[in-house]
């Protein structure tokens, strides 16, 4: 079996990428020859709205963990996160024999591996320009020297036993590089030559026509603006852009003004970029953040993280007026040198907002030349298809209507459309000297880290996550007795729940539910053993309840807040609660055996955790927090008792879950809209 298996995965190679395909972002790929694999880049994403307290998207790698015996290393195109950013946190599940890649990002990978504490589970090997290293009996790896918005970054050029894959890495083609470190165009010429099986190719800019703009060219837009300025200069760039960087201090040294830097990251790259001789800067250009306020306005600037509206960064803080040391001056000129990554638009021109409404002046947007992208247009691609002239052509590092128009300019450079495949993570595109095709596929999605980088959010803390954000939790506390009867009104408390539902509605609904769960259910929940007392699954009795009463919820009242219940078993012969229930016939059909299963329609979008909701419904207004129970029996018919907290639920006389904790605590009103507010603010 296993040696049939290994015949006919030697008769091809086997290229399997596990993030970077249908978004920009955690790039990781896979390539298997026989028994041996090697990784090409790990990289990380960001959370999109709607992933509540991630603050790391990574690819699923159950397919590594699985196969792990057999990776023989790794290979690092660059040091941008989303190609390295993944590779601290996969050594804490699997060893990684030896990572190859570029002297600035390994180490940065460095200093990422000492604070996961994984530095014993790898061995990293700095290489250069032409470098050839074997990876496993199956791979020799080239890399040639790249440019683009990153320093020191390669294309790779894989020889496997079936023939050379050109895998491109991020890149744009640009004639006059910041740091003179050109493309090697002849090398990728000579594979060309040779013959290239297939090429993978950097998709990021395929809907942007003609070439990417060179670095140099925003050089005199940041020196006018720079020399224009009266005040302070504030500019605010990726950390990471060690070009971008490097001439913001050129042009600091240039026109008198000494530079002040703020953020983590920002102090981190610049201080590794210059450790290593990748950025030029003296000693005295610099002033330590708390005496920049010593320095004249004229000859201060500020170079700052932020450029992505990110709520915890130097500039947006002090958009905030909540930075200690900077305040904004009606004088300053402030510079965005970096376009916003979809998705982060909204956070970008809201800081761009409060930024002028404090009086500074901002610059920002395509217009000004300030800023151009490190991935190159379609002429780019097209120049690096004429060079390599592969025979099959796979686009990668792009969302999908980005790899479609890439493979689109693949085929008028001539490549057939039999040989061109649009592939999503998990695929698997399997290589012969003659032939391209999509084998079965791996495993493949996505993984999310909270804050502490320890914990994983799975899909179902995520889904409640997004169920309280968006509609808030019912919690209901349900008196039941081991013979199965209600012995006491349940207690039903709201939390930002926006329902047009009043307390009584509600009330009467749950008890609605728990009747039902009692009559119809309770045959299955609860096992009677002869001599001794019933065996009660609580866990169901309040699973049914949940399901039920968030069913009628979605279905009357379009919302889907999470249904917490809790119940508190009293003993057999408890006197039993009647409920209203009865008096008040239930109008409505039941939220029971209609529309089929009970986990039926959600009218989710799962793509972002927003809601739909029915346009023509009621107003929608805020039932403000409080403990809708109806009082005590006797008392029945006198509701609505919202305000007051319902007596204690009679007469458990052992109350096992002693746990149980109803808050009624009164919370201050929350404004009407709030919800739909924030909503629309995020979407
Ligand atoms: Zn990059
Ligand atoms: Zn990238």
């Amino acid at each position: 079996m296993t040696s049939t298996l290994s015949k006919t995965k030697q008769a091809c190679l086997r290229v399997i990428p596990l993030g970077g395909l249908h978004e920009i972002g955690k790039n990781t790929c896979v390539f298997e020859y026989g028994d041996d694999l090697m990784l090409v880049d790990a990289g990380l994403a960001f959370p999109s709205d709607g992933m509540h307290g991630v603050n790391v998207v990574m690819p699923d790698t159950s397919f590594l963990r699985e196969n792990q015996s057999r990776i023989r290393g790794m290979i690092v195109t660059h040091g941008h996160e989303d190609h390295i950013g993944g590779i601290a946190h996969h050594l804490k599940n699997f060893d990684i024999p030896v990572i190859y890649g570029p002297r600035l990002a390994l180490s940065m990978l460095t200093g990422k591996m000492d604070e996961a504490g994984v530095t014993d589970r790898t061995t990293l090997q700095t290489v250069g320009p032409r470098d050839v290293v074997k990876v496993g009996q199956h791979f020799s790896v080239e890399f040639i020297r790249n440019t683009h918005s990153m320093a020191d970054s390669f294309s790779l050029a894989i020889t496997t036993p079936v023939g050379t894959v050109i895998f491109t890495g991020d890149f744009k083609f640009d004639h006059t590089p910041v740091d003179g470190e050109h493309f090697d165009l002849a090398r990728l010429a000579h594979y060309g030559d040779q013959g290239v099986l297939c090429l993978f190719s950097d998709s990021t800019n395929a809907e942007v026509p003609g070439y990417c703009p060179p670095e140099r060219s925003v050089f005199p837009n940041l020196d006018r603006h720079i020399a224009e300025a009266e005040g302070r200069v504030i500019i605010t760039t990726f950390a990471s852009s060690i070009h971008r960087v490097s001439m913001i201090l050129e042009l600091a040294l240039k026109n008198g003004r000494k530079v002040g830097l703020l953020g983590r990251s920002m102090l981190n790259v610049i201080a590794k970029a210059r450790e290593l001789g990748y950025m030029r800067a003296p000693d005295e250009l610099f002033v330590p953040i708390k005496q920049i306020n010593d320095v004249p306005d004229r000859e201060t600037l500020l170079l700052m993280t932020g450029s992505q509206g990110e709520p915890l960064a130097a500039l947006s803080r002090i958009s905030r007026g909540d930075h200690p040391q900077v305040k904004v001056k009606t004088s300053d000129t402030i510079i965005f040198s970096a376009s916003p990554i979809p998705g982060n638009t909204i956070s970008v021109v809201n800081t761009i907002d409060k930024l002028m409404i404090l009086g500074a002046k901002v610059v920002y947007g395509k217009g000004e030349g300030i800023h151009v992208s490190g991935h190159g247009f379609q002429e780019d691609q097209k120049l690096m298809l004429a060079l390599t002239r592969p025979k099959y052509f796979v686009p990668v590092h792009g969302e999908h209507r980005m790899l479609v128009k890439h493979a689109r300019t693949g085929h008028s450079m001539g490549v057939p459309e039999d040989n061109t495949l649009i592939i999503n993570n998990g695929d698997v595109v399997e290589l012969t000297p003659d032939s391209m095709r999509k084998g079965d596929p791996v495993k493949a999605g996505i993984e999310l880290l909270d804050q502490s980088r320890n914990g994983i959010v799975d899909a179902r803390v995520l889904k409640e996550r997004q169920q309280l954000a968006v509609d808030g939790i019912v919690t209901i506390l349900a008196a039941i007795s081991t013979d199965g009867a209600m012995v006491a009104p349940p207690r039903v408390n709201l939390r930002g729940v926006v329902t047009t539902a009043d307390a009584r509605k509600m009330s009467l609904w749950t008890e609605r539910e728990i009747k039902w769960v009692l009559e119809n259910r309770w045959k299955q929940l609860c096992r009677n053993v002869e001599g001794s007392s019933p065996e009660v699954d609580w866990m169901g009795v309040q699973r049914e309840v949940e399901v039920g009463l968030g069913r009628r919820m979605r279905r009357e009242m379009q919302v889907e807040p999470l249904i917490l219940c809790l119940v508190q078993p009293a003993p057999g012969g408890t006197p039993v609660y009647k409920g209203r229930a009865d008096a008040e016939p239930d109008t409505r059909p039941s939220s029971r055996g209609r529309g089929g299963g009970r986990h039926g329609g959600h009218g989710r979008d799962s793509g972002n955790g927003h809601v739909r909701r029915d346009r023509n419904a009621a107003p929608a207004r805020v039932v403000p927090s409080r403990v809708i129970g109806t009082p005590a029996p006797a008392a029945a018919g006198s509701a609505p008792a919202a305000a007051t907290p319902a007596p204690t639920p009679a007469p458990a006389k052992e109350p096992v879950a002693a746990a149980v904790v109803v808050t009624s605590a009164p919370e201050p009103e929350m404004p009407a809209g709030r919800t739909r507010r924030r909503r629309s603010a995020a979407a």
